[in-house]
């Protein structure tokens, strides 16, 4: 069975600077990832509030953060996670059909967005319905698009959309948002986005791709259809904790509960970047707790 000091479980930014302060302490890794690094920044058109860089790519910084990790000597693995027995002192991670073993566990999973639950949304993604504005709005230049949600991603992602597209629906299923004051005020002012509140996208319509959606009202029950090219869902993201689940303590939502110092309910397991319980996940704060996470990791006996 192969043995690390830590086992490093996502390779975005947390897995990262997680692999980064172990290593320079001394310690050896191996980072798993299940499909392509950088997880959700690595599907960031342009990052623009990572120190340092006025502007980047996330394929660009995930390169750089990768290069770091594996030029300081982190192992690389790729396959995914199917069980954890953090029983005892030596914890066992799965991947695929191989067990591997590690001093500490690091769990830097990040989360996927959400999906909106509606039929033919998944034979539909990537032929009009989308979960990255950034990454794919570009594809929508000129054309009317809708965005579902009504928090910063959504704000966000219609702000972005404005600037492309010739028309810009947000859809959100109350009359108040989660967003915030700015951001609203801001998607307020924009002449080509139009609020459709107390709502919720009912149906997809488009044989080969997405044409047009049915949208309810929520408190009248009538039902309108819009054409549009473009369906952007920002309604949130879920944690890519399921493997985990029973051998940390979570909170309702599934995300692992630990403090700013990334310490879970289980010595010696550590939970860094979005899959922890904290108020703002970003690059940065991913970061943040995978520096934590490492620097624990280093000062392990
Ligand atoms: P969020 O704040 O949780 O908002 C999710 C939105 O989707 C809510 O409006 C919610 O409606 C709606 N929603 C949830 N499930 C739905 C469903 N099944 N059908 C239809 N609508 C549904 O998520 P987020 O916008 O992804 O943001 C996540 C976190 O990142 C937040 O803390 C946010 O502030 C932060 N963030 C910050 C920035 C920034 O600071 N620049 C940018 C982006 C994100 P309800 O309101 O009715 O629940």
């Amino acid at each position: 069975m192969e043995k690390y000091n830590a086992i490093i479980i996502g390779a975005g930014p947390a897995g990262y600077t997680a692999a980064i302060y172990a290593l320079r302490a001394g310690k050896t890794c191996v980072i798993i990832e299940k499909l392509v690094p950088g997880g959700q920044m690595g599907t960031t058109a342009h990052i623009e509030n990572y120190p340092g860089y006025t502007a980047i790519s996330g394929w660009e910084l995930t390169e750089k953060m990768k290069e770091q990790a594996l030029t300081l000597g982190a192992a690389e693995m790729f396959g995914e996670v199917t069980e954890v027995d953090f029983s005892d002192g030596e914890k066992r991670v799965t991947v695929d059909e191989n067990v591997i073993s590690g001093d500490a566990v690091i769990i830097a999973s990040g989360a996927r967005p959400r999906k909106l639950g509606v039929d033919r949304e998944d034979e539909l993604m990537g032929k009009g319905v989308s979960y990255c504005a950034t990454c794919d709005g570009m594809f929508f230049r000129g054309k009317t698009v809708a965005v579902s949600g009504g928090g910063n991603t959504a704000f966000e992602d219609a702000l972005y959309l404005a600037n492309l597209c010739k028309k810009v629906y947000i859809i959100h299923r109350r009359d108040t948002f989660r967003a915030s004051p700015a951001n609203v005020k801001k998607a307020e002012a924009k002449e080509n986005i139009e609020f459709i509140t107390d709502s919720a996208v009912c149906a997809l319509v488009g044989e080969k791709s997405l044409s047009a959606i049915e949208v309810k009202n929520l408190k009248t029950g009538e039902t309108a259809s819009l054409e549009v090219g473009g369906l952007f869902v920002a309604v949130g993201r879920i944690p890519e904790t399921e493997p985990f689940r029973g051998a940390v303590e979570m909170d309702e939502a599934g995300y692992i509960i630990a403090g700013e110092d990334t310490e879970t309910s289980v010595k010696g397991v550590f939970a860094a970047g979005d899959v922890r319980t904290k108020s703002l996940r970003q690059i940065i704060t991913a970061c943040a707790d995978g520096a934590y996470a490492g620097e624990a990791v280093g000062a392990m006996e």
